[in-house]
């Protein structure tokens, strides 16, 4: 299971990652030390190296390594965290899932909802992003978390994950959870069991109860990539150098890509980046887009809606 650690300065750093070592993680491995304890066991270790110390789970939905992941064991919070569950104040939603659908699920109740990159490789730094209220220092990132002081979310569409429905890659098969319900999680051309979607999981633990308190509820955008709307429009693969070069050079007129995903106004974009990237740009604001949704383990896809 994945999780996400903040410390409050370089003295409680030193402390985690002699923790770390002696719990035989290798450090300098890839970034993501894997530690053998559990996620309880290193919650408490982390609040006896400094009590400023927090834990959030990352992206809690993916299969395996999120918390609330079909594959991970857990079906709440407790399960997880036990004694420690008081002391995690956020979870974080990752790509495949939006604050909504989390709104409706009772174990994530009491939980500041937040966004942020998963980032893995430097070009990803941001793709997902919460704008938190107050200083920007540590005191207001722990009260940002602590006590839900979220401005907004800044959110892929969930379509797009790996595993957004239900399905069975090989037959075609993608089914939404109301299919499932009816016709069971078999395959329908095959009988292999399918490969149970993120959504399904989500209604799963939703039970159908009432959903969260509206007042813990804090608005969010979703947003396609400027790298797949250039692709899009320019048609080419994101990969291709035009399409590199042009994300550069308007990103360095415009004041960097979430400005141009978000706050940039027509005229700007159409004189920078033509008038088709404008048009796409503003559409996915508006949420005029069409979305084929990704199953078992392939890609959705997102377009401005044509
Ligand atoms: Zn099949």
């Amino acid at each position: 299971m994945h999780l996400l650690v903040f410390a409050p300065g370089f003295e409680a750093v030193n402390g985690i990652r002699e923790m770390l070592e002696g719990l035989g993680s290798k450090l300098n491995g890839d970034g993501r030390p894997t530690v053998g304890a559990s996620a309880r066991d290193l919650t408490a270790r982390l609040l006896d190296i400094d009590e400023a110390c927090m834990v959030v789970p990352a992206h809690i939905w993916t299969l395996w390594y999120g918390m609330l992941g079909s594959k991970s064991g857990f079906d709440a919070l407790d399960e997880c965290f036990g004694d420690m569950t008081v002391h995690i104040p956020a979870v974080e939603t990752g790509l495949s899932s939006d604050p909504e659908m989390n709104w409706g699920v009772p174990a994530l109740a009491g939980k500041t909802i937040v966004s942020f990159s998963d980032a893995h490789s430097l070009p990803n730094i941001g793709r997902e992003l919460t704008v938190f209220q107050g200083d920007a220092d540590y005191r207001g990132l722990a009260a940002g978390l602590k006590e839900n002081r979220v401005e907004q979310t800044i959110e892929f569409f969930p379509e797009e994950g790996k595993y957004h429905l239900t399905g069975h890659r090989k037959c075609g098969i993608s089914q939404s959870p109301g299919e499932t319900r009816f016709s069971g999680t078999r395959c329908p051309e095959c009988s292999r069991p399918l490969t149970l979607g993120v959504l399904h999981r989500v209604e799963e633990l939703s039970h159908g109860e009432s959903p969260s308190d509206q007042r813990a509820r804090r608005p969010y955008a979703k947003l396609a990539p400027l790298i797949e709307l250039l692709a899009y429009t320019m048609r080419k693969g994101r990969a291709a150098k035009s399409v590199g070069l042009a994300y550069h050079r308007i990103c360095d007129e415009l004041g960097g890509e979430i400005r141009v995903l978000t706050q940039a106004g027509y005229d700007d974009l159409e004189r920078v980046g033509g008038e088709e990237l404008a048009t796409a740009v503003t559409k996915v604001r508006a949420g005029n887009v069409d979305i084929v949704p990704g199953f078992d383990g392939q890609y959705g896809r997102v377009h401005p809606a044509g």
